[in-house]
């Protein structure tokens, strides 16, 4: 019998993701503001479900595309949620990986199976369906997942254990947070001392302190001053959070990432909660009292 989806969070990345999903599986969406899952069901030929309930009657493969492993938590432990033996949980969501262990203990009681999920290459590459994505959990469900990750997947890895995905995902986001704040910087300096932004990426993207920020981000976003919002900084504040603590459980030093994370702290209060990730230059380019261009 075919797959059928369900899909909960459509927000910037996770719509982009279930449009994918729903050109290939009989798909049901659910989202909090209830008038996007219905836009949505109506754009793309899915059902939009009332309930929560009415999402995982009706799946045997469940995704969520959540701010936090909070709301995951908050949603799928929710007192009277009746989950199917045999049914999986995709979690999509750059979540805890702590949380991840214990939710997937807690679904396998019930015989759910438990796949983290998080996704890579922003909502540009979830429009194409060409995401990154890196997967915990055993190695049935793993295999069980592929078929409806493949959807919106240029690259899906089995990485390790329940958890092991956002573990990674947040080690990842930390290397982003700690280039964007250090590129900003460098940038600042350098046109500050005349050399063009253009000139100054040109030369370091042909060196070796290039990174996806030199490379992508500064180019498309800042120097031509278009400043899109596509994540938001405070979900890379969250996962570096994350990434802080899976340092601190490992046993890890962490001097630098403590650092990052307080710049991206102090950055969110000024600028809030809508701010994309890349705005953190902007406030770097305030206090500098230089426009990077
Ligand atoms: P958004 O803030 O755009 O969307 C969040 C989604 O979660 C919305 O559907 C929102 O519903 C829903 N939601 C928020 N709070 C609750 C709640 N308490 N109960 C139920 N639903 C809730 O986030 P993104 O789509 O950008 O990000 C989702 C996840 O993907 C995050 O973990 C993020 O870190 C990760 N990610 C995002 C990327 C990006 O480029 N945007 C890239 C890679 C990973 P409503 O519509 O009602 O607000």
């Amino acid at each position: 019998m075919p797959t059928k989806v369900g899909f909960i969070g459509l927000g910037a990345i996770g719509a982009p993701m279930a449009r994918h999903v729903a050109k290939k599986f009989e798909t049901t969406v659910w989202n909090r503001t209830r008038g996007k899952a219905e836009a949505f069901a109506r754009e793309n030929g899915a059902r939009a479900a009332t309930t929560l309930q009415g999402v995982i009657d009706l799946a045997d493969v469940v995704v969520t595309c959540l701010p936090t492993s909070r709301e995951v938590r908050d949603l799928v432990e929710r007192d009277g949620l009746g989950w199917h033996q045999g049914q999986l949980l995709i979690d999509a969501t750059s979540g805890d990986p702590f949380n991840s262990k214990e939710l997937a203990r807690w679904l396998a009681k019930l015989g759910v199976g438990f796949v983290d999920a998080p996704v890579s290459g922003g909502t540009a590459g979830a429009e194409s369906g060409a995401l990154t994505v890196m997967m915990g959990g055993e190695a049935q469900w793993v295999d069980k997942a592929r078929d409806v990750v493949d959807a919106f997947a240029a690259k899906a890895v089995h990485v390790g254990p329940a958890g092991a995905g956002h573990a990674l995902k947040a080690v990842n986001n930390m290397l982003l947070a700690a280039n964007i704040q250090v590129a900003g910087e460098g940038l600042a300096a350098l046109v500050k001392l005349g050399v063009k932004a253009s000139v100054a990426l040109d030369v370091i993207n042909a060196s070796s302190g290039r990174s996806n920020v030199t490379e992508n981000l500064i180019p498309q976003r800042v120097v031509n001053r278009s400043w899109p919002r596509t994540f938001r900084l405070a979900l890379l504040d969250k996962d570096v959070g994350i990434a802080l603590d899976v340092l601190r459980q490992t046993g890890v030093p962490a001097d630098v990432t403590r650092v990052v994370k307080q710049c991206l702290a102090d950055e969110l209060d000024i600028l809030g909660d809508q701010a994309d990730h890349v705005e953190a230059i902007k406030e770097i380019e305030r206090r500098a009292g230089v426009e990077i261009k």
